[in-house]
C-alpha cells in the first residue's frame, strides 16, 4: 500500500524513507524509527471509529519569520505520528497561490476531511485558508488556523526548542479540536438595503453620498441645526487653502440632491436595537416642536460619523479664562474670520495686538505628573494630529496679513505630517515667525503682567526654558496667547452604551484592527468614519469616509447578511428552563426565554437569536446543566483541545521547559 491508510496514518512511502533512512542517519536511529511505524500501525489498527479522520497539516516557514525560530520540517516529523493526520507539510508561504492550491488539491487527491494550517495569525489569513478549504469542496468550518509566528517563534524566539515543542503541541490541540468538529453553515440573516450615517460632518455626508451614489438609501442624522460639523467654524484649510466653507457646500449640495439621501437635522438618534442588517432606530428631534415627529425605522448598517470635540482647557490652565488674552485656536479662528479685508491692524477688544505667541500641545501628549488629568482621571496622551499644521498656517498668516505683529512659536515638537504641510514650517520660518522648543516635562510658565506694564511689554508674559538655545531659560511679553488645543472624543456616551461599541484608551472609537479592518467596530454591522475614531485632518477623514461607505456597500451586495455561525446553541433535551444563561447574557435580545411544547408539555426554553449572539460563552459558562454551547468551540472540543496538548506524541519529548505544563 503506498497510499495513506485507512487511519490517516503517515504514508508508506513516507514510512519507508525513514525506515531506510537519509543520509548521515545512524543505524539505532533507523531501528527507532522503524519499531515507530510498526507502533504506529499498531495503533491505528485499534483505532477507535470517531478517530479515523484524514486530516492535512500545512506549516508555514512565513518566509523564515516562522522558520528561522521553529523548527517547521521537526513539527511536520511530529504532526504526522498524531493520529487522524493523513499529511503534514511545510510550505514557504501557504497563503501563497501555489500554498492555497497545495491544500485545495489535497482535499480532492488525498481525500482530506479537515484542514489545519499552522502560520501566522488568524486575523490575517483565516479567511484566505477557509477559502482554499472551500474551493477543494470541504466544508470550511472543518479548518482549523493555529497561530505558530505571534505565539511561537515571535514569542520564543530566544528559544528555539521551546517555540518549537510548543509549536507541535498547539498543531496537536487543534487536531484534538477536529476530532470534534461539525460541518457548521454561515448564519443568514434578512439584510435591510438601507443605511443610516450618525453625524452630518464632513465625513458623514462624505459617506452618505458615496453609499447613496451605489444605488444604497440613507438617513443621514446630524444633531445641530446645520451640516458641515466643525470644518463650518474654520475660514481657509490646509494645505489646500480653499474654504472650509466651499468643502462643505460641496459635500452638501451633493447630499441635498440624491434623491437616495433623507437628511434630518436638529435630529438625534434616541434608540437603537437589533442586529446587522436589521437594525430599529428611533430618531427623535432635539427641541420637539408642532412639526416635530418622532421617526422610527429599520436600516442593515450604521456609519458613526459624529465627529470631535475641540480640547476646552481648564479654567486657569496657562490662564486660560483667568486672562482675557488667552484664547484656543478655535477662537481665535473666529477672531481672523472677523476682521475686514481692509483692516491693517489686529485688535481684540480694544487692544492692538503687537505680539502674539502660540503655544503648541494644549491638551495633547499630557504626561503623568505634569499635567492635571481630565475630569474622567485619564489623561489625554495621544497627538492630536492637525494642531500643529493650524499653528503655522495661522502663524504665518499673521505675518502675511499684519507684517508689524511680531509671532512667536512656542513648540514641543513640530509634527507637519501630511502631503503639502511641511511647507507651512518652512514659510513661517521665512517669514519671520521666532520659534522656542520646550520640554515634554517642563512646559512654559505663564504669568499676569503687572498692571504698570501691561500696555508696554503686553498682558501675560511667558517663561520657557528654550531647548534650541541650550536650555536658556526666556521670557517674553505678550498681548495674545492662543492655545493650539486639539480633538478630544464627542459627547456620544448615549449611542457607545446603547450599542456596546468599543472604545480605545483615548476614548475614541476603537476600530476592529488598525491595519487590517480600519474603519469596522466589533459590533457587526456598525462602521467608522472620520474623527469618531481619531485626530484625522480632512484628507484622511474622507478616506476613511469613503472606506465605510465601500464597507457599508459590501455588505449590501448580497440579499442576505451572512455571518459565521460561532454562536450559542440551545439542547433543548438538556434545557430546563432556569434561565441563567438569560440572565447572565451581556447582549439586549441575543437569549430570550420563549414558550414551546416539549413532550406535549407548555414550557419555557432558552432561545438564541444568531444575529445578536456574539458567541462570548457567558452563557455556556452558567448552565448547570451543559444544555448550551457554543458552535464550533464547544465544550467537548475545549477538553479536546487540552487533551492534545498534554498527550503523549510518539517519539516526541518535550523541551525542558514544556514538561512543566504536563
Ligand atoms: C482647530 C482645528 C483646525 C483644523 N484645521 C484643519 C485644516 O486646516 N485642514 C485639515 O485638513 N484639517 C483640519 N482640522 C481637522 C478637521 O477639522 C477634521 O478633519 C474634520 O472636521 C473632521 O470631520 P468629521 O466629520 O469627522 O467631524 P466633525 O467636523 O466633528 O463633524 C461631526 C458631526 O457630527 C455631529 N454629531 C455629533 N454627535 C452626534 C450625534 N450623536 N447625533 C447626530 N450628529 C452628531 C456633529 O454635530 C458634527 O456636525 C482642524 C481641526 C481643528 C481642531
Amino acid at each position: 500500500m503506498s497510499e495513506k491508510n485507512e487511519n490517516g496514518l503517515r504514508r508508506q512511502d513516507e514510512e519507508a524513507q525513514l525506515e531506510c533512512g537519509e543520509p548521515g542517519r545512524d543505524e539505532a536511529a533507523r531501528v527507532e524509527r522503524a519499531m515507530e511505524a510498526a507502533r504506529r500501525q499498531e495503533a491505528a489498527e485499534h483505532q477507535p471509529e470517531e478517530e479515523k479522520l484524514r486530516i492535512g497539516v500545512y506549516i508555514c516557514r512565513c518566509g523564515g519569520n516562522i522558520s528561522d525560530v521553529v523548527d517547521v520540517e521537526r513539527v511536520a516529523e511530529t504532526v504526522r505520528l498524531i493520529p487522524g493526520v493523513a499529511t503534514a507539510k511545510v510550505h514557504t508561504f501557504v497563503c501563497s497561490d501555489p500554498g492555497q492550491q497545495t491544500i485545495s488539491n489535497d482535499i480532492l487527491e488525498e481525500n482530506l476531511d479537515r484542514v489545519v494550517v499552522a502560520s501566522c495569525s488568524p486575523f490575517l489569513h483565516e479567511q484566505t485558508f477557509r477559502g482554499a478549504v472551500a474551493r477543494g469542496g470541504m466544508n470550511p468550518y472543518l479548518y482549523e488556523h493555529v497561530n505558530i509566528r505571534e505565539q511561537a517563534s515571535w514569542a520564543h524566539k530566544h528559544d528555539p526548542a521551546g517555540a518549537t515543542d510548543k509549536a507541535i503541541r498547539m498543531i496537536a490541540a487543534a487536531v484534538g479540536k477536529l476530532h470534534h468538529a461539525a460541518p457548521l453553515e454561515q448564519i443568514k440573516l434578512p439584510n435591510h438595503r438601507r443605511a443610516l450615517v450618525i453625524g452630518g460632518g464632513i465625513a458623514g455626508m462624505k459617506a452618505a453620498a458615496d453609499l447613496a451614489g451605489r444605488g444604497i438609501r440613507v438617513l443621514l442624522v446630524e444633531v445641530s441645526e446645520r451640516l458641515g460639523g466643525r470644518l463650518n467654524e474654520r475660514g481657509a484649510v490646509y494645505p489646500s487653502e480653499r474654504s472650509g466653507d466651499e468643502l462643505v457646500a460641496d459635500l452638501e449640495r451633493r447630499v441635498r440632491r440624491d434623491p437616495n439621501i433623507e437628511v434630518l437635522v436638529s435630529s438625534q438618534v434616541t434608540a437603537v436595537s437589533g442586529f446587522i442588517g436589521n437594525f430599529k432606530v428611533q430618531v427623535q428631534p432635539v427641541r420637539p416642536d408642532a412639526k416635530a415627529r418622532v421617526i422610527d425605522t429599520t436600516v442593515g448598517a450604521i456609519v458613526m460619523a459624529t465627529g470631535f470635540r475641540p480640547y476646552v482647557p481648564r479654567n486657569g490652565e496657562f490662564l486660560y479664562k483667568n486672562e482675557p488674552c488667552v484664547v484656543t485656536m478655535p477662537e481665535f479662528i473666529q477672531l481672523m474670520r472677523s476682521v475686514k479685508p481692509d483692516a491693517r491692524t489686529l485688535t481684540f477688544g480694544k487692544r492692538e495686538i503687537r505680539k502674539i505667541a502660540f503655544l503648541h500641545c494644549v491638551g495633547s501628549r499630557q504626561l503623568d505628573g505634569v499635567h492635571e488629568p481630565q475630569p474622567d482621571g485619564k489623561l489625554n496622551t495621544y497627538c492630536s494630529r492637525t494642531c500643529c499644521t493650524t499653528i503655522l498656517q495661522q502663524a504665518l498668516t499673521v505675518r502675511e496679513r499684519f507684517p508689524q505683529i511680531e509671532v512667536f512659536d512656542f513648540y514641543r515638537d513640530i509634527r507637519t505630517y501630511g502631503r503639502g504641510e511641511e511647507a507651512y514650517y518652512t514659510e513661517a520660518s521665512k517669514s519671520g515667525v521666532v520659534f522656542f522648543r520646550y520640554n515634554g516635562e517642563e512646559p512654559p510658565r505663564v504669568e499676569s503682567a503687572p498692571a504698570g506694564r501691561r500696555a508696554r511689554d503686553g498682558a501675560v508674559s511667558i517663561t520657557v526654558k528654550d531647548t534650541l538655545t541650550w536650555g536658556e531659560e526666556l521670557t517674553l511679553g505678550v498681548d495674545m496667547l492662543v492655545l493650539g488645543t486639539g480633538m478630544t472624543p464627542g459627547p456620544i456616551e448615549d449611542l457607545i452604551g446603547q450599542m456596546k461599541l468599543p472604545t480605545g484608551e483615548d476614548g475614541f472609537l476603537q476600530e476592529v484592527h488598525p491595519k487590517l479592518r480600519p474603519v469596522e467596530l466589533s459590533v457587526n454591522g456598525v462602521l467608522l468614519a472620520g474623527t469618531a475614531q481619531g485626530p484625522m485632518n480632512i484628507q484622511e477623514t474622507l478616506a476613511a469616509a469613503g472606506a465605510a461607505a465601500v464597507k457599508a456597500a459590501a455588505m449590501f451586495a448580497k440579499d442576505n447578511v451572512e455571518l459565521n455561525p460561532y454562536v450559542a446553541a440551545v439542547d433543548l433535551d438538556l434545557c430546563r428552563g432556569e434561565a441563567q444563561c438569560v440572565t447572565q447574557c451581556d447582549y439586549d435580545g441575543a437569549l430570550t426565554m420563549v414558550p414551546m411544547e416539549v413532550g406535549g408539555e407548555m414550557v419555557e426554553r432558552a432561545q438564541v437569536n444568531a444575529g445578536l449572539c456574539v458567541g462570548c460563552g457567558a452563557c455556556v459558562a452558567v448552565c448547570p446543566h451543559r444544555a448550551i454551547d457554543l458552535n464550533g468551540w464547544r465544550l467537548d472540543q475545549y477538553e479536546a483541545m487540552v487533551d492534545g496538548i498534554a498527550a503523549d506524541i510518539p517519539g516526541h519529548e518535550c523541551a525542558a521547559d514544556l514538561v512543566s505544563i504536563h
